[in-house]
């Protein structure tokens, strides 16, 4: 059982810290004994680069947002802007991608917001876009109502991608309900940067999450979608989590947002935080892949397809330590460049062998292939790489791993105290 397993049982506490990710993702949370550390820039690395230009928070307050359940980042959703937590300048979050070794230039998704929204931080996102002067993907992920200050903020960098979210709200949900952004005034905002020249694929829309209430008003949003020339779009089941923070059973059922078909506990093994993760029954899938075929869309409920298949980057053919089907059939690789970057980024393979699942890595005891790691070798090579010691998330210790091979560079300060004092 791998270390982030046994500190499960620390979940309940209000003050714990889980794992390396927990750390990273929202520093330490109130009440913990100790000097408080700031959550990173960037916490994870799965298709993309999930973090923040400057701040953490949200003050929009969607009644589903994942990170009212986790004990250091929920005082930062609907709390006003005054929740927000500062990371720091946006130069320190275009630093940390040039300095961490995991990070490829020229190969990887940067995804701004990931914590927050990016209506929360316009200028930030722009001052970001500044400091980072590499080519890649940056997804901005923004609720919010885009308008004339998105697009003369951002319309200019060719590299910036307009993500956002429509949440469909079942008709008979209160106002208050599910999300307060409203769907249609969110599809005006769009309207307005095609008007203005910004190319559909220069905005990738996320629609959901979908259950059995809110399925027919995405349908009607699929065709609007359609109608308005987009070619694809992601669709989302319902996903619940527990990081320290139980979620409000009674008010999601209130809502509709738990609808009572759904199975409530289906989250994949290995993680520590989903109890179900976009789960979709499979007569609200059909209904919306349908719908979506009637408009003319691609329909992506995996986003690793989207991003190989529609901006054209690379990705890893593994997740979750096996081959992932929906990507292709993995590459064959020269197994001595794949060694020699393994040895690049510090670990000392003993031996690397193709199996059917793709190139199995054996690590000696004490080193571990965590989940950002294994994400970034796959799609390095365009192939699956699976390890005999992997880890979804990075422990505490790994931490001391990551900053040993500057993985994740640097971490927030006063991380070594933490790690020190979990021990
Ligand atoms: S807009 Fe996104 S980050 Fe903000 S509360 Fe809603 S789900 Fe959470």
């Amino acid at each position: 059982m791998s270390n982030a397993f046994r500190m499960m049982s620390d979940v309940s506490d209000p003050t714990a810290i889980v794992n390396g990710e927990h750390l990273l993702l929202g520093g330490t949370p109130p009440g913990y004994v100790g000097n408080p550390v700031l959550p990173a820039y960037f916490y994870k690395r799965r298709y993309t680069w999930d973090g923040e230009p400057e701040f953490i928070g949200c003050a929009i307050g969607c009644s589903f947002c994942y990170y009212r359940w986790i004990n250091n980042t929920v005082d930062t959703i609907g709390t006003g802007k005054a929740g927000l937590r500062r990371i720091g300048p946006p130069s320190g979050a275009a630093q940390f991608l040039e300095q961490s070794k995991l990070f490829g230039a020229n190969r990887d998704i940067v995804m701004l917001s990931a914590r927050s929204d990016g209506s929360m931080q316009v200028e930030s996102v722009t001052q970001f876009l500044h400091e980072f002067t590499l080519p890649n993907w940056v997804f901005v992920l923004h609720r919010g109502y885009f308008g004339a200050r998105q697009l003369e903020q951002w319309g200019r960098d060719s590299r910036v991608v307009y993500c956002t979210t429509i949440t469909p709200k079942p008709p008979e949900s209160g106002p208050g309900s599910w999300s307060p952004i409203d769907p249609d005034r969110q599809l005006a905002g769009i309207q307005y940067l095609l008007d203005n020249g910004i190319p559909h694929q220069r905005i990738s829309i996320m629609t959901g999450p979908f259950n059995s209430n809110n399925v027919d008003a995405g349908v009607e949003l699929l065709h609007t979608l359609g109608a308005m020339g987009f070619e694809f779009v992601t669709y989302r089941g319902c996903s619940v989590g527990n990081f320290g923070v139980a979620p409000d059973d009674d008010k999601l059922r209130d809502e509709g947002f738990l609808d009572g078909g759904q199975n409530e506990e289906s989250a994949p093994g290995g993680h520590d935080y989903y109890r179900m993760k976009n789960w979709l029954a499979p007569a609200v899938e059909h209904a919306l892949l349908a719908a979506g075929k009637r408009a003319g869309l691609r329909m992506y409920r995996f986003t690793g397809t989207l991003y190989k298949n529609e901006y054209g980057v690379s990705v890893a053919y593994n997740r979750n330590n096996r081959w992932r089907e929906e990507i292709g059939q993995w590459n064959e690789v020269d197994v001595h460049k794949l060694n020699a970057y393994l040895t690049w980024l510090g670990y000392t393979p003993l031996s690397i062998e193709i199996t059917d699942q793709g190139y199995f890595v054996t690590l000696p005891d004490g080193q571990w292939a965590t989940e950002d790691v294994a994400m970034s070798v796959g799609a390095e090579f365009e192939t699956s790489v699976i390890f005999n010691n992997h880890r979804i998330a990075p422990t505490l210790e790994d931490l001391r791993f990551y900053a040993n091979n500057r993985l994740f560079w640097p971490l927030p300060e006063g991380w070594e105290h933490v790690v020190n004092n979990n021990q």
